[in-house]
This record gives C-alpha cells, structure tokens and sequence, in this order.
C-alpha cells in the first residue's frame, strides 16, 4: 500500500493538462493502486485524479459508495483516458476538493453523463451514471485538464470558506 501526498494549490501540477495513457502495464497498474490506496487513506476522499499526487496521467480513481448523496453507484473505479460521451440536466450543487482544502464552492454541472474509458488493464469501460457519482466523475475529469473546481465558479457569491473538516 502506498499513500502519496495530494498536492494542494497553487501547485503546477493542478493546473496543467495530463497526458493520455498509451501503454497499459505494471506501471500504470501500480499508480492505480497508489491512487486507490491514497483515496481511501483520506477521510471524506470520493475521488483521485494522477496530477493531484504529481503524475501528469490521464487516469483517475472513484468511489462514492459510502456517501449519503450516492444514488447510482459503479463501486471502487478506476479510469484512464475518460472521454465524456454526453452529459445533460445541470444542476448546481456545493463541491469540495482535497486539493483547495480551506474553501467549498456551487458548481453546476450536468447531472446525467456518459462516459468512455479503459480501465488500468486496458479493457474499454462505459459508465452511465447521474447524481453524486456523476458530479464526481466530472470533478476529476476537470482535474485532469488541469482545472480545480475554483475555476468553474461563476460569481464570488458562489465560493465559501470551508466550516467542516472531515
Ligand atoms: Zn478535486
């Protein structure tokens, strides 16, 4: 098991775009774990994009099972080189990120997608999913083309400062 250290920002690293995975071997099978075992290390964690422990990788891991917003749920994911397919019926709803610790924000997002992968073997994967595992996937999606979710906030009113910390 190993747990790395999530970078916070304004880390370089957050900010610009992965690359996609090309080659599907133990290396990549390896940084799925490690994204896996640091997701689950940290209280609260529903998802772990590559560039948040410093690899710039298309290739993030998921998991909202334990959470109370979950609705439809694939289990414990692991993504490479996701391609978001469709997404439909924004709403707006209050997202945290491991790596902007101290502040929250309302995001809109579609709350419908579908999106296309491989999983760290190199098996294609489809996900259809809604509601808080849908959000999370597009949280990380936006992590790996090097955005935080304090980019896509659309007015100062809409960013507060964290009061909870799990
Ligand atoms: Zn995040």
């Amino acid at each position: 098991m190993t747990v790395q250290k999530v970078l916070e920002i304004p880390h370089l690293c957050l900010s610009n775009p992965t690359t996609e995975i090309t080659d599907f071997g133990s290396e990549e099978i390896q940084l799925a774990n490690d994204l896996i075992d640091t997701m689950l290390a940290s209280p609260g964690c529903v998802g772990l994009a590559a560039n948040q422990i410093g690899v710039p990788r298309r290739i993030f891991a998921l998991d909202v099972s334990g959470h109370h917003k979950t609705t439809s749920c694939h289990g414990k994911l692991v993504i490479c080189n996701p391609v978001l397919i469709d997404g439909s019926d924004n709403v707006t709803l209050r997202e945290g990120c491991m790596s902007v610790p101290h502040f929250t924000g309302d995001i809109t997002r579609p709350s419908k997608i579908c999106l296309k992968g491989y999983d760290p073997q190199g098996a294609p994967m489809e996900i259809i999913t809604e509601g808080f595992e849908a959000r999370a996937i597009l949280h990380e999606l936006d992590h790996l083309n090097g955005y935080v979710f304090i980019d896509r906030i659309e007015s100062p009113t809409a960013l507060f400062k964290r009061k909870v910390y799990l």
